[in-house]
């Protein structure tokens, strides 16, 4: 297959596409598009690995606990979820299992560990409130730092990348990413998916010798534009996160891999280049950071 676009963050192997998942998949890759799934539990993580299994190139895997599986269980029922028709979900605590998570990040089809990270956006006063809560929200960003950290010898261990979840809390993200040595030569490096830092943020964590990745986001926000601008080509990718947060002209509806091609072209308006140029370039780094082939 030709590859013209890396999608390096999707969900397909999440109940959003439970009735058409394969569907999905096979018109994405039918546009030249290939994709990376991502696990965000134990059970989603090995159901990527066993989508990417049925397709013998284009799909890979990516396997990983997403910090807000580590603590409090709450009710997921975003705007971003909501907008999309997509159902709100209870979390599902889950504690992570070193070897359980091994057995699926030596995988031949897994090409990373993730998503894994910090999420701050729902502990802290405005959700708690009070003051005694706040030794409680101390303990949430205490448990997801450990999980993370795992994760990132895990990612180490194995000699795969990481994909790399974080809201609202990326001081304390890249004191753990430089404590951790998680960037190369030590670490293997990685992504910070769905970037939504500010050109300042974005600039430490290329220090480390990370890359950023982009979702639909910078298609109707204009909150990362002098990253987008600035950042080196070389060191950017693009994902949409489907199910979650459609670009523009599919705001509203589910999302899906094959809609990558649209932050592509938005990155080319902003960037003042083509869309082919975008496209070979942002492939290539998912290539050389994933090792597809
Ligand atoms: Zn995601």
């Amino acid at each position: 297959m030709e590859m013209r676009l890396v999608d390096i963050h999707a969900h397909v192997n999440f109940n959003a596409f439970r009735e058409d998942g394969d569907d999905v998949i096979k018109r994405t890759l039918a546009a030249g598009t290939g994709m990376i799934l991502v696990g965000s539990q134990y059970d989603t993580s090995r159901r990527a690995i066993e989508y990417a299994e049925r397709y013998p190139e284009g799909v890979w895997a990516a396997v990983g606990l997403h910090p807000i599986h580590t603590g409090e269980e709450f009710h997921v029922d975003g705007e971003e979820i909501a907008s999309a028709g997509v159902p709100g979900f209870k979390t599902r605590i889950e504690e992570f299992d070193y070897e359980k998570y091994k057995a699926l990040a030596v995988h031949p089809k897994t090409v990373a560990v993730g998503e894994c990270g910090l999420d701050y956006y729902r502990v802290g006063p405005s959700r708690l409130g009070g003051r005694a809560e706040a030794d409680k929200n101390g303990v949430d960003k205490q448990k997801q730092a450990e999980v993370f950290r795992r994760q990132i010898q895990l990612a180490r261990e194995v000699k795969k990348p990481l994909i790399i979840h974080c809201r609202n809390a990326y001081d304390d993200l890249y004191e753990i990413l430089k404590q951790e040595h998680a960037g190369p030569p030590v670490g293997g490096g990685g992504t910070i998916h769905f970037f939504a830092g500010s050109w300042q943020d974005a600039q430490k964590f290329l220090g480390l010798g990370f890359h950023l990745s982009f979702t639909g986001v910078i298609t109707f926000a204009r909150d990362y534009d002098e990253t987008l601008k600035n950042a080196p080509l070389d060191r950017i990718m693009v994902e949409t996160d489907a199910p979650y947060v459609a670009p523009v002209p599919y705001r509203g509806k589910r999302n899906e891999p094959l809609y990558v091609e649209e932050i592509a072209k938005k990155l080319a308006e902003l960037r003042g280049i083509s869309f082919e140029e975008v496209a070979r370039q942002t492939t290539k780094n998912a290539k050389r950071l994933f090792g597809l082939d």
